[in-house]
């Protein structure tokens, strides 16, 4: 299968031709005609898989051969998306593959001035990408005008309701107007994700590129037991000892990204961190030298997740296991990407077992265990079944007499506090009645 032939205009094909992309993927193959058709379409596809390709180059092509030249304040299309790091991606997709069309797109979001969002909507734009909090304030202030809209994006659904999005869409769903094309892309489908594209498709073609649920198959997985208390020594030992040369680190908390990101550069490892009380430029300069190699750890919260096109990533490791058990598949879609394969590892303490027990229900599947023979945790980290379910108690082991036993020394306190999950970076100040916590899914 070629992109020459699912009628792809000449100046994409020559996009893809310099960019390298030799075939289409799968995604890609299934969307592409359907949507240059116009029709509706709910897919279920991970990130890594091509799939902001196999919107946004149809999109492009459709711009192009149909539809009035942009007005003053308009656009024509819209693209939701979760995050900041997100927006920035998917609006780089978009200015990559439209390199060589007379079209104009523009990310906003927030976290950063509304004046230039708003000077650079005033000519209009073909392409618009946006957090859904800020576009609302823009919509509110007359800044955008969706009457000359014709296709709406929702990337990553899932997590525009885990992050509470859910009141700024319906306000958001209900200025737009009703003849258009609604593309809905996301990784997981619970029940909240079928109401909602029940209330916007209209006769959706679905595809499913993974899976349901399912982790992505390149990526090998497998898990180490430990005490809460000694998980920074733990990553040490094992970045040291493996050879990691470039990781992604997932921790649960903004002040455990903080306190991990200081542990490592006091043992000499270059690291930098990305969270959601750090400012948009920080975020975006930590990503670019992560990407450039400069910085060997990226130490994130789930916020920053999103968004992170790192090619090639050899390896992720959840820190700490993530609360919400999709946030698992989306951790590691990170790593093993457009065909590359990667490793997750996860450092799991037995306060975790639920949580290990919820992901290995959704992935279908148990992680193996490698056991560290330094770091046999005092607190047993109960076996868990095929299925999801947990068959021992957490029982307090007897502190076995190694030397140089529990080391957790400065970092005795690591993560300890009852800090809650990040809350989303809107959804607090915006959606009281979420008051941020992610909204109740089905499996
Ligand atoms: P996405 O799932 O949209 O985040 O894309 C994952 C990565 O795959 C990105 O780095 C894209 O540049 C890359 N990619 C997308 N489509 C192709 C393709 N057909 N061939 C090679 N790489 C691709």
């Amino acid at each position: 299968m070629t992109f020459a032939s699912l009628k792809l205009i000449e100046p994409l094909l020559r996009t893809l031709d310099g960019l390298d992309y030799k075939n289409p993927t799968p995604v890609q193959v299934q969307a592409i005609p359907p949507i240059l058709q116009g029709r509706d379409l709910m897919a279920a596809a991970q990130t890594g898989t091509g799939k902001t390709a196999g919107f946004a180059l149809p999109l492009l092509q459709r711009l192009m051969m149909e539809g009035p030249s942009v007005a003053s304040n308009c656009i024509r299309a819209l693209v939701l998306v979760p995050t900041r790091e997100l927006a920035e991606q998917v609006q780089q997709s978009f200015q990559a593959y439209g390199q060589h069309l007379p079209l104009r797109s523009y990310a906003v979001y927030g976290g950063v001035s509304i004046n230039p969002q708003m000077m650079k909507l005033r000519k209009g734009l073909d392409v618009l990408v946006a957090t859904p909090g800020r576009l609302l304030d823009l919509y509110r202030q007359n800044a955008v005008k969706f009457n000359q809209l014709q296709v709406l994006v929702l990337d990553e659904a899932d997590r525009m309701l885990d992050l509470g999005f859910a009141r700024e869409l319906d306000d958001l769903f209900s200025a737009l107007p009703k003849k258009r094309q609604t593309l809905l892309f996301s990784a997981t489908f619970s029940d909240a994700i079928r109401r909602l594209a029940g209330e916007m498709l209209r006769d959706p073609l679905s595809i499913e590129v993974s899976p349901r649920n399912a982790a992505a198959k390149s990526v090998k997985q497998w898990l180490v037991t430990v005490d809460k208390k000694r998980k920074a020594e733990l990553f040490l030992h094992l970045y040291k000892t493996k050879r990691w040369q470039q990781v992604l680190v997932f921790v649960k908390t903004r002040k455990g990204v903080d306190e991990l990101e200081g542990e490592l550069q006091r043992n000499g490892i270059s690291a930098d961190a990305i969270h959601g009380d750090k400012p948009q430029p920080t975020r975006l300069r930590a990503l670019q030298r992560f990407k450039q190699g400069e910085v060997k750890v990226l130490v994130a919260t789930d916020v920053a997740a999103r968004g992170l096109d790192i090619d090639d990533m050899p390896l992720v490791v959840n820190f700490d296991l993530p609360i919400v058990a999709e946030d698992y598949v989306h951790r590691i879609g990170r790593t093993g990407r457009a065909g590359a394969t990667g490793q997750a590892v996860s450092l799991v303490c037995a306060d975790e077992v639920q949580l290990l027990a919820a992901i290995e229900s959704m992935i279908q599947q148990v992680l193996p265990r490698v056991d560290e023979p330094d770091f046999i945790p005092d607190h047993r980290v109960p076996q868990t079944v095929a299925g999801g379910a947990v068959i021992k108690k957490p029982k307090k082991a007897k502190k076995p007499k190694v030397v140089g036993g529990n080391k957790a020394g400065g970092l005795g306190r690591w993560l300890e506090s009852d800090e809650p999950a990040e809350p989303p970076i809107k959804a607090i100040r915006k959606v009281p009645s979420f008051g941020g916590k992610p909204v109740k899914r089905s499996k």
